[in-house]
């Protein structure tokens, strides 16, 4: 990066999603693929490169959320499989079957519109099967008195004749959280999901190829869970895995920069609204990063940063584009100083209960005025 421009920036490690990938893989059953969810610009690391390094690094198939995001990656090179995990207009097929891009299906008349959409061209469209078993989101219903239901649609969807049905999935909702209700709440979803299954199988006799369920608290906590493919996303960022057990390496530093530092003697106030006021003289950093750039105004003045020399804690209301830290304790931080908010030094968690969220929302909310940095 240009030295003068050096304001804020996202150091992205894609040996470090390399290496995650691989801790990952190597606790699966053999056999089980490995679809990457890449999914709102890999959760802010930047969809192409992280594609392209799973790609590389021999993942199966890779999950986007629309067509858009599904189309910046062939337009990038990605050559593998691509599911969409979200709606598609059916005016789209076309473009879906040129692109070899696999579509969900998450309810009968989709399935026909798409089959019929598809028939016209003469070709055929590749897609999986989305069971709602529990998450009460997209999907074919088929909990409880939907049964019947969900599994006579199913059959349908599976007879329609310019569809390839690839794959059959489900998403859970509590598979990340602790307790026992969770537990048998996962549960549940999953025997559901098998149970669909296998009462296709028996109504008509299709076998689905893929069957996939386990995103990242499946993949840690329910490995039996894993079928023919697992899917997660926050775990190849390096988050999620709490316990420890997979060694895995967070991908992003949030890095900015020391505007100007400051003295304020004691009773200044800092910042809109004036919601700090200084109770000694006080060394005050200007940091060059705001809530443009997403860092949550939530924060305010409930974090700290990692600086040389220590832990800045930030002061006042955060800025759109500034905010303020106290680094009266951190002699050794200077104007053009780099300060970490989050990465290897600076635990991400820390900021996201501050902000009341989960990380996934601190990584995607880097905003693209950020530029990522990529180490090789
Ligand atoms: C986002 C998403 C995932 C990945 O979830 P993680 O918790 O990041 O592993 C998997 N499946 C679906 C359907 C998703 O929407």
């Amino acid at each position: 990066m240009n030295d003068l421009q050096k304001r804020s920036w996202a150091e992205i490690s894609l040996p470090n999603i390399r290496h995650n990938y691989e801790a990952i893989r190597a606790v699966l059953p053999t056999g089980c693929r490995f679809l990457g969810v890449v999914k709102a610009d890999a959760y802010g690391h930047g969809a192409v490169p992280v594609s392209r390094t799973l790609q590389e690094a021999g993942a199966d198939y890779l999950a986007v959320s629309c067509l858009d995001e599904a189309l910046e990656l062939r337009e990038g090179g990605i050559t593998m499989p691509i599911l969409i995990l979200g709606h598609t207009p059916p005016e789209y097929t076309e473009t879906l079957i040129d692109r070899q891009i696999t579509q969900t299906v998450s309810a009968l008349a989709k399935a026909r519109e798409y089959s019929e959409a598809a028939g016209a061209l003469g070709k055929t469209l590749k897609v999986h099967v989305k069971l709602d078993t529990g998450m009460s989101r997209l999907g074919y219903l088929c909990a409880g008195d939907y049964f019947d239901r969900g599994v006579q649609n199913v059959v349908k969807t599976v007879s329609l004749p310019h569809l390839e049905v690839e794959g059959v999935y489900t998403h859970f909702a509590v598979s990340d959280e602790p307790g026992e209700d969770c537990e048998a709440y996962t549960r549940e979803q999953f025997r559901l999901f098998t149970g669909v299954i296998d009462a296709v199988r028996d109504r008509c006799g299709f076998v689905f190829p893929i069957r996939h369920c386990a995103n990242t608290g499946a993949v840690l906590s329910y490995p039996e869970m894993a079928l023919d493919m697992v899917r997660p996303g926050l775990l190849l960022y390096g988050y999620g895995d709490t316990e420890g057990r997979l060694d895995l390496r967070p991908c992003m530093r949030l890095v900015t920069t020391v505007s100007t530092i400051k003295f304020y003697e004691p009773g200044t106030s800092v910042s809109y609204g004036r919601r700090f006021v200084t109770q000694r003289r006080t060394r005050m950093g200007v940091l060059a990063i705001g809530y443009a750039d997403g860092l949550p105004r939530l924060i305010s003045n409930k974090c700290s940063f990692a600086a040389p020399g220590g832990f800045a804690p930030q002061r006042g209301s955060i800025c759109m584009d500034m905010c303020m830290v106290d680094l009266t304790d951190l002699p050794e931080t200077k104007v053009g100083s780099e300060v970490e908010l989050f990465g290897p030094a600076c635990d991400i968690y820390q900021l996201s209960d501050a902000a009341q969220t989960i990380p996934y929302e601190l990584l995607c909310a880097v905003s693209k005025r950020v530029p990522r940095v990529y180490a090789e």
